[in-house]
């Protein structure tokens, strides 16, 4: 099941996503207060905009904007709206984003496409391991994504390693829909429980919320420790809720695959201009097809690498690798520009670390300093001197680290009303 204009070629995918970005134009224009007030305020005649490269003359949209003029983003009357969803806003508020029934199909389509390119088909049954509920879009896109696509799901929602492996056992689920370190908690329950992972009829993970390689591709060590003990294959997807849509690695494993009906990309650099190829820029999307709350050129966050070349499965897409990191999270630190997640790779070498949160802050000559806080199994000099050597090794700098109590730890990583555990806590001004 590959959508015909993922096989096109690239100039004719281009074409096809030009047509649609004046399509969205001509709806903006009409029915969204947000974008009339900006394009009349920058002097926007969207009718000259026509090709991919024009996108540049366009107003960008953060994630301020969003979350100051919300409602005016709403490009339909309430009546038409189906369900609300939130995400957690950078200024505090919440941003809400309000799906109409056709927005919820394409979501159904959006997810469907998406499992089919990591190759889940209608006979295969996966195990949902994430919230479905709490104004959550994911838990409820991958549900209408797989009843779309004709396949089984089984609804267990997050964390209970127990209730998983009774349905597990019970229902032979093929695929797995999880955030990869709960994947480790379900190893260490099955070996405690004699259950044998081999017999589980378990083929693969498609896994969200944390990475799963590095820049070449290769498991990072989060994703070895996973498969060392699981014979299992893990994907990677990557979505969020502005999007409305999500990159999903094929059986191929290059990249999460670009799906051109349903969002143009844009890879950005600090001038907000696309960045030479193959370099890493900011992700700035414009969705296609959304009929509640369309985004233009909406700025991610999130820093990125393209990948173009075409891919063996025969999608000439192209493919996303995997998130360097967030955008305000890069720490200039001793001369060096470093991201979060090289930090988690790191931290995940060390069987001794059972959890950790990475604090950064600014000191008084205002560059950065990084300060990592660890629970483990057993602190001593002689550990906290190997990761700080590990560290040396691979990234050429030591930030501060701190041994703390489990209980410490969990209380800074999970805050009241978090759906998702934090790992790093930004103190900078
Ligand atoms: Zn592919």
């Amino acid at each position: 099941m590959i959508p015909e204009i993922e096989k096109a070629s690239l100039a004719d995918i281009k074409l096809f996503q030009e047509e649609k970005l004046s399509e969205l134009l001509t709806y903006l224009q009409a029915n969204s207060k947000y974008y009339q007030k900006v394009f009349k305020e920058q002097d926007v005649d969207v009718s000259t905009i026509k090709t991919l490269e024009d996108l540049v003359k366009l107003p960008l949209t953060s994630k301020e904007d969003l979350q100051k003029y919300n409602d005016d983003f709403l490009c339909v009357p309430k009546r038409k709206v189906i369900d609300y969803v939130t995400t957690s806003g950078t200024l505090g508020d919440p941003v809400t984003f309000a799906l109409t029934d056709n927005d919820l199909e394409r979501l159904a389509y959006n997810e469907a496409i998406s499992f089919a390119c990591a190759g889940v088909a209608e006979t295969d049954v996966l195990q949902l391991m994430t919230t479905i509920d709490r104004r959550f879009m994911a838990g409820l896109a991958y549900f209408l994504g797989v009843r779309k696509l004709g396949a089984g799901i089984i609804r267990v929602g997050a964390g209970i390693p127990e209730l998983q492996w009774d349905s597990i056992l019970k229902f032979k689920p093929t695929y797995l829909i999880a955030v990869p370190s709960f994947l480790l908690k379900l190893i260490e329950y099955a070996n405690q429980h004699s259950i044998d992972l081999k017999e589980s009829g378990v083929k693969g993970a498609i896994c969200i919320g944390e990475s799963l390689r590095n820049q070449d591709f290769t498991l990072n060590t989060l994703a070895e420790k996973i498969t060392s003990n699981w014979d299992i294959k893990l994907f990677s997807t990557y979505a969020s809720t502005e999007m409305n849509t999500a990159f999903t690695e094929c059986e191929h494993q290059q990249g999460g695959h670009h799906h051109p009906e349903l969002i143009i990309v844009e890879i950005l650099d600090e001038d907000h201009l696309p960045v030479v190829d193959g370099e890493v820029g900011e992700l700035t999307i414009t969705t296609l097809g959304v009929e509640g709350m369309p985004l233009l050129r909406f700025k991610t966050g999130d820093m990125v690498k393209a990948h173009t070349s075409p891919c063996k499965c025969g999608r000439n897409t192209m493919r996303l690798g995997p998130v360097v990191g967030r955008k305000k999270q890069m720490i200039k630190y001793k001369g060096t520009t470093l991201y979060p997640p090289a930090m988690d790779n790191i931290l995940n070498d060390f069987q001794e670390v059972q959890s950790y949160i990475v604090e950064i802050s600014n000191n008084s000559i205002g560059t950065d300093e990084i300060c990592i806080k660890i629970a483990a199994n057993n602190p001593s000099e002689e550990l906290q001197q190997a990761i700080k050597d590990h560290f040396r090794a691979k990234l050429r700098v030591a930030p501060k680290v701190e041994f703390h109590d489990a209980q410490d730890i969990s209380a800074l990583q999970f805050p009241k009303m978090s759906r998702k555990p934090i790992k790093v806590i930004d103190n900078r001004k």
